[in-house]
């Protein structure tokens, strides 16, 4: 029998506000354990919570980015359950009424394109932290730090659409870049800013109905997911080929050797007792709050991509890398104000740039070469100025000890040498040390020219304009 496996995925993501989602406390990460708590956060009886207005605009962007309806009415809700991480003995979430329902996100795997359904959008305050070792201030043992209690996060749920481990990776790197470009998190996974629970079931091919599933809980990087996916799959396919059952469970993946297992089954499983949150009202979004923030949202991804192809004329592949991160868009985008042309900048960004910002480890935030800089360079190619090769030297040269192109360019004598005159001198000399390959060029072996060009443009230090050494060239070597 052949098996197709269905996959539904929950993201949590942390939402990059200053403070907490119910309280004043920053959210900085690092901090010596407790030092950002309050009472709130601490979960002392009495103290009452206040909703972040932020996070709230946060959750509107996401949902707006992915399609969702965005509730005119919310409802916090208590999820109970008892950890020594969670001071209240309840986390506040969302659940019969989450503030965004019923988006989609499309994907594209192998050329196949893809709408997966996303059930709903909720806002939920984090746990605490359980510190085991050597914990600071205390010496060996077991501690809980406060500090993360109370930050804010999203949980995206998606519907049972996914169909395989690619799916499922495609769907979430997407998912990333979108909430990464809304700028509503900073997205680090090895920090836990973005992290997914995956639920996995197979059936026959060709049944409509779900097989039972399995929770593997809280992977955080795309490759875990996949590796953890394609495990559960395979785990899953061979009991029900054993003829077992696969038994509804949260698992958990183990990096180490590629592994899921059992970490607790069904009759283990909580019953949270969900209730309305009496300490909190009803969220009610007005229209205008919403519609405010669909024309605050920035180009996303995909319609850059778009726009990138449409208007700029660029290939697909440029338009793809280019659109990876917003700031390296955006760093794009302030080269063409700064003059430049699409293409030759789109080549810049995506050479000199990025091989510049990999080899020093660096973000384009931090790029010492300002879009200015790289259009002025540019403009000096255009012009004539420069070689195509010198500018790579202006560029290494800008990169490591600042300045202007023109001021680079002048300072060290790397202007282009375009004078006929001053080229054919150096042919000549060059023609005239070497008989012997005029000879064998004008007896027909043509290859010899490239030796001549490599001449010539060493005796000018790289600075003759290469179009006028061939022109030159082939007019004397001819005779
Ligand atoms: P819970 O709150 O217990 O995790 P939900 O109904 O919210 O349950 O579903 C959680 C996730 O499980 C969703 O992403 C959904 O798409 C996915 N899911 C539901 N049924 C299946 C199934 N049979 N196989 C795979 N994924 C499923
Ligand atoms: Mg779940
Ligand atoms: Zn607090």
């Amino acid at each position: 029998m052949k098996y197709q496996a269905v996959i539904g995925l929950e993201v949590h993501v942390q939402l990059a506000t200053d403070t907490k989602i119910f309280c004043g406390c920053s959210t900085k990460f690092g901090a010596p354990p407790n030092s950002q708590t309050c009472p709130v956060c601490l979960g002392m009886p009495g103290a009452l919570p206040v909703l972040n207005r932020k996070v709230v605009e946060y959750a509107i962007k996401a949902g707006l980015a992915t399609g969702c309806a965005i509730a005119p009415r919310s409802v916090f809700a208590r999820k109970n359950y008892f950890y020594p991480d969670l001071p209240k003995g309840y986390q506040i979430s969302q659940y019969e009424l989450p503030i965004c329902e019923h988006g989609q996100l499309d994907i594209e795997v192998e050329g196949v394109a893809k709408r997966i359904g996303i059930t709903r959008i909720h806002m939920e305050e984090d746990a605490g932290k359980l510190v085991h070792g050597d914990v600071p201030g205390m010496g060996d043992g077991s501690g809980v730090d406060l500090n993360r209690a109370c930050t804010p996060l999203l949980e995206i749920v998606s519907e049972p659409d996914l169909r395989s481990a690619d799916e499922a990776v495609t769907y979430l790197k997407k998912l990333h870049q979108i909430v990464v470009y809304l700028g509503i998190t900073d997205g680090n996974m090895e920090e836990g800013s973005f992290r997914c629970d995956a639920n996995v079931s197979v059936m026959p091919v060709g049944s409509d109905k779900f097989g039972t599933r399995a929770e593997i809980k809280n992977v955080n990087s795309f490759k875990f997911v996949k590796q953890a996916i394609e495990y559960e799959i395979e785990r899953q396919i061979e009991l029900i080929e054993e003829g077992g059952k696969v038994v509804q469970e949260t698992r958990l993946f183990d990096p180490g050797n590629g592994e899921t297992r059992s970490m607790r089954g069904k009759e283990e499983a909580h019953d949270y007792r969900y209730f309305p949150d009496p300490d909190l009202v009803p969220l009610v979004i007005s229209d205008d709050w919403v519609e405010d923030t669909r024309l605050g949202l920035p180009e996303l991804p995909e319609a850059k991509m778009a726009r990138y192809r449409e208007e700029l004329g660029l290939p697909l592949y440029d338009a793809e890398v280019l659109t990876a991160s917003r700031e390296l868009a955006e760093y794009f985008e302030a080269c063409l104000l700064a003059g430049a042309g699409a293409k030759s900048a789109a080549n810049w960004v995506m050479g000199e740039v990025t091989r510049g910002l990999n080899d020093g480890g660096i973000d384009i935030g931090a790029c010492p070469v300002t879009p200015g800089q790289l259009a002025a360079l540019l403009a000096l190619i255009d012009k004539g100025t420069i070689s195509n090769k010198i500018a790579k030297t202006v560029f290494d040269e800008m990169w490591q000890n600042g300045g202007e192109p023109a001021e680079i360019v002048e300072k060290k004598g790397l202007v282009q040498v375009s004078d006929t005159g001053e080229i054919e001198k150096i042919i000549d000399e060059i023609m005239a040390a070497n008989m012997g390959q005029v000879e064998e060029y004008r007896g027909g072996k043509e290859k010899v020219f490239g030796f001549f060009v490599g001449q010539v443009m060493r005796a000018s230090k790289g600075k003759a304009n290469p179009a006028v050494v061939n022109d030159l060239l082939v007019k004397k070597l001819k005779g």
